[in-house]
């Protein structure tokens, strides 16, 4: 069985897949241990639902550890653990074992991501420290965007800062994995993936590959998402972090823009539900710029032939994706599809193409 664990700031989330016939995955259990480093954690397992003392990840994945025993699946039953890495920098862009070589790589792609990789990596050294002889593998965030041409994420500006691997990277990789993993033999040949959760991003999917895509540098650019701005002028960043300082400027784009900047919520039900011109407004800007990026998305494939909708927006709100598709109408008729994100099950089935065993 294959352990996938997501570990991020507070929480950790994990999975046990049972591979069963050909590439089939069966989920055993998945859950999570919320509040790591507060003064109760709790842990939601399996039939666990408790408050327990989590100080830091190793305490976390030993408690899940535990639970996971004591609920039948014992570490000697596990055959790898899987890890979910937010960001692979420039070199690590595909699933892989991880080796010291590839903490290495972590390691030095933590300034590009410096509130999450930390957080992956100590999910992997707390399982090193569990078990020293299970296999672990990572996949990467941003590696499903490795295929993008340099004319797509380059930014124009001078060498130098190109050379410090400023640069468009994009994010939400697994997810669009999972898409394609999903379509298997029927994936269109040119097709727009929308990511519409918390985060917003979408991709330009062609031949399976991915082409261009909505988030750059970080995940702040491109759509209208819940709290963060999407795309907005430099300067105009440049302006707020000298008006504000950077770091408060940072919070306020990242945590207090978007929907939650225009609407007063970054809950989407609750603006659809709201009526207040605030709230339909800030619902208008979300589908307008979706449907602004997805322009720029069909002339990196040079034309469309089907969309998706993914994430917890885009699964779940008919009136979104048809008010995304009204602006689109002018493409012409193309179908439309909904793919349930599991990105837990693209990390399982990473591992297995890895050579995970079963
Ligand atoms: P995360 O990125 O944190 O995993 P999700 O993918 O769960 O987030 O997406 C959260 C967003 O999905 C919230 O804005 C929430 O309001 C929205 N959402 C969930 N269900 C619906 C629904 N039925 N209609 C509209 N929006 C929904």
């Amino acid at each position: 069985m294959i352990l996938v664990v997501n570990a991020g700031s507070s929480s950790i989330k994990v999975a046990v897949f049972r591979p069963s016939e050909g590439t089939r995955l069966t989920e055993v259990m998945a859950g999570q241990v919320s509040g790591i480093g507060g003064p109760l954690a709790h842990i939601d397992l399996g039939t666990d639902d408790k408050d327990i003392a989590a100080p830091d990840h190793d305490t976390a994945l030993s408690a899940i550890m535990a639970s996971l025993t004591a609920q039948g699946i014992a570490m000697s039953d596990l055959t790898a653990a899987a890890h979910r890495v937010v960001h692979g920098g420039t070199s690590l862009v595909a699933p892989c074992p991880v080796t010291d070589d590839v903490i290495a790589g972590i390691e030095a792609a933590t300034p590009l991501a410096p509130l999450h990789n930390p957080n992956n990596l100590a999910g992997i050294h707390a399982i090193t420290a569990l078990a020293p002889d299970l296999p672990q593998y990572a996949s990467f965030g941003t590696a499903f965007h490795a295929t993008n041409p340099d004319i797509a994420t380059a930014y124009a500006i001078p060498k130098e800062d190109r050379d410090m691997g400023i640069r468009r990277y994009g994010f939400h990789g697994l997810s669009y994995a999972w898409i394609v993993t999903q379509f298997g033999d029927a994936l269109p040949d040119r097709l727009l993936a929308f990511h519409l959760g918390s985060g917003a991003s979408l991709c330009a999917i062609h031949q399976g590959k991915s082409v261009a895509t909505s988030m750059g540098y970080s995940p702040l650019d491109g759509l209208t998402m819940g709290t963060r701005s999407g795309a907005i002028d430099g300067m105009a960043v440049l302006r707020m972090a000298e008006i504000h300082g950077a770091d408060a400027a940072s919070r306020r784009l990242n945590k207090d823009s978007g929907l939650k900047g225009l609407g007063g919520s970054n809950d989407m039900r609750l603006l659809l539900a709201a009526d207040t011109d605030e709230a339909r407004f800030a619902v208008d800007h979300f589908c307008y710029w979706a449907a602004r990026h997805a322009g720029s998305a069909v002339v990196a494939m040079g034309g469309l032939d089907a969309v998706a909708f993914t994430g917890g927006i885009g699964q779940n709100s008919a009136p979104i994706r048809d008010r995304i598709m009204a602006h689109l109408a002018f493409l012409g008729d193309v179908p439309v599809h909904v793919v349930k994100a599991d990105e837990e099950r693209q990390i399982a089935v990473d591992a297995i193409s890895c050579g995970a065993g079963s």
